[in-house]
């Protein structure tokens, strides 16, 4: 056992898990404290590897004299037991900060409001088709500390959340990919976007000229930041626009682009991307720029644009009834994502919509939603916001409370030709586990028709 005080791991579900799991291994003496109840799964793993934990609350007296604190990004700032560490000066750290100083792996990290996970995974996806030992993770499935500490890779991509960058400080990416900044989680930011755009830009920190930033040129806070910022790393910008630049991603004519060293690297033309849509196109080019950057072989990278499957609840098309097209993109949680959802559609739109609104300013998709949408179908249990926005803007607005009756009304609503989009702008929690339950009890609802 290691002289150091206690580690003390703040949650345990997969990230809080992994890592009092890896400090274990290391040796460090670990103490896992839960303020809710601890999945069986989880708790098998602590019982198993002995180490030490409660659930249901939280020892204050013995956390706060704890060495290191790693906090799931799940628990927010305000919790009582992080504002005790914040007043007692104590650090805390992200599951990420800590796993990080037991590889040295090459860490390709993702982060953006929207189109992570979608990024994250195909650029795995071409990493591994390509022989490389990668991981994925950050947001999602097997966490990086549990990665490192079960069986280490030679590269990881991280899909990072704004959270788990607050709590990352001498943490390197050596590739950082910068997919676009809209307004998301501002309940979580004092309600000021600034506060969420300073946690998105943490991903360069500690970065210098040896590290590279992919990042979208045509996102106005993106490129208003790295100008102030003026950071002397390598950029690599992707546009949906001819550029001229020496390094990057563009759109020209018909294709996909890629240069390095002022040289045309890459092409390829847009219908043989698998991820339709605009918003894909960025995520096809922040991830071929990357594994170019990896210096992945052009033909492994066409074939794994192309044949990528899409992952579910993300523009998800679920079919057809009686001409009417039932599409869930119940992964869509705030605005921005949404945008795209609806300016993907060229027929009218019957919207089903709500949920609990993270701080949404729905201006944003008004002249969206007055040139497609016909019609409204609130899905959630406070809808007045959605009301009182959008009362003057379409035909009708009705409630649902549950994916079934929501499924039921649009299909009312709708005529042939149109199309039912379930892209809430919203999160799920009022009437759903998650994200994932919403969407597969809409295309329940959508299969029992
Ligand atoms: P994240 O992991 O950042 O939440 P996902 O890949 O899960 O992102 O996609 C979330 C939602 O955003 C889906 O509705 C998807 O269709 C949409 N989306 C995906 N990529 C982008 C992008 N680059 N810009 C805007 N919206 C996007």
């Amino acid at each position: 056992m290691k002289e150091y005080r206690e580690i003390v791991v703040l949650g345990a579900a997969e990230s809080g898990t992994g890592a009092a799991v890896l400090a274990h291994k290391k040796g460090y003496k670990v103490f896992v404290s839960d303020s809710g109840t601890i999945k069986t799964t989880y708790k098998n793993v602590l019982t198993h590897f002995d180490i030490d934990f409660e659930e249901e609350g939280h020892d204050l007296q013995r956390i706060i004299t704890a060495g290191e604190v790693i906090k799931s990004p799940g628990i927010p700032d305000e919790a009582p037991v992080i504002k005790a560490l914040r007043e007692q000066k104590r650090p805390v750290i992200s599951e990420i900060e800590f796993a990080a100083r037991f590889t040295s792996a090459k860490t390709i990290c993702i982060t953006g409001s929207n189109g992570k996970t979608t990024t994250t995974l195909l650029l795995g996806h071409i990493l591994k088709t390509a022989g490389i030992r990668v991981g994925i993770a950050g947001n999602m499935g097997k966490s990086f500390a549990w990665q490192v500490a079960d069986d280490d890779k030679d590269v990881y991509v991280l899909e990072l959340s704004s959270f788990q960058l607050d709590n990352m400080y001498r943490f390197k990416a050596d590739i950082a990919v910068l997919l676009n900044i809209t307004p998301d989680h501002l309940d979580r930011y004092n309600y000021k976007f600034e506060n969420y755009i300073n946690s998105k830009l943490r991903i360069l920190q500690n970065q210098s000229k040896n590290e590279t930033v992919i990042f979208n040129a045509d996102d106005p806070v993106i490129v208003s930041e790295l100008g102030k910022r003026k950071p002397e790393i390598k950029l690599f910008p992707f546009s949906l626009h001819p550029m001229d630049v020496e390094n990057g991603a563009f759109m020209k004519r018909n294709e996909l682009i890629i240069k390095k060293h002022n040289k045309k690297t890459f092409d390829m033309t847009l219908e043989q991307l698998a991820l339709q849509g605009k918003h894909n196109v960025y995520n096809s080019m922040a991830a071929g720029v990357a594994a170019k950057l990896m210096e992945i072989r052009n033909e492994t990278i066409k074939q794994c644009l192309s044949d990528f499957q899409n992952i579910a609840h993300r523009l998800e098309y679920v079919g057809s009834v009686h001409g009417i097209s039932f599409i869930n993109d119940s992964k869509a949680t705030n605005i921005n994502s949404t945008w795209y959802a609806l300016e993907s559609i060229l027929k009218p739109v019957v919207w089903i919509a709500g949920g609990i609104d993270k701080g949404n300013d729905y201006k944003l998709i008004k002249s969206l939603v007055r040139e497609k949408v016909k019609a409204i179908v609130c899905l959630g249990i406070d809808n007045q916001k959605l009301h009182d926005e959008f009362g003057d803007d379409v035909e009708l607005i009705v409630d649902a409370d549950s994916a079934v009756a929501a499924v039921n009304a649009a299909y009312q609503i709708a005529r042939k030709g149109d199309t039912v989009l379930m892209s809430p702008a919203c999160a799920s929690f009022d009437l759903f586990e998650n994200y994932e339950d919403r969407g597969n009890q809409f295309k329940q609802a959508v299969r029992n028709l």
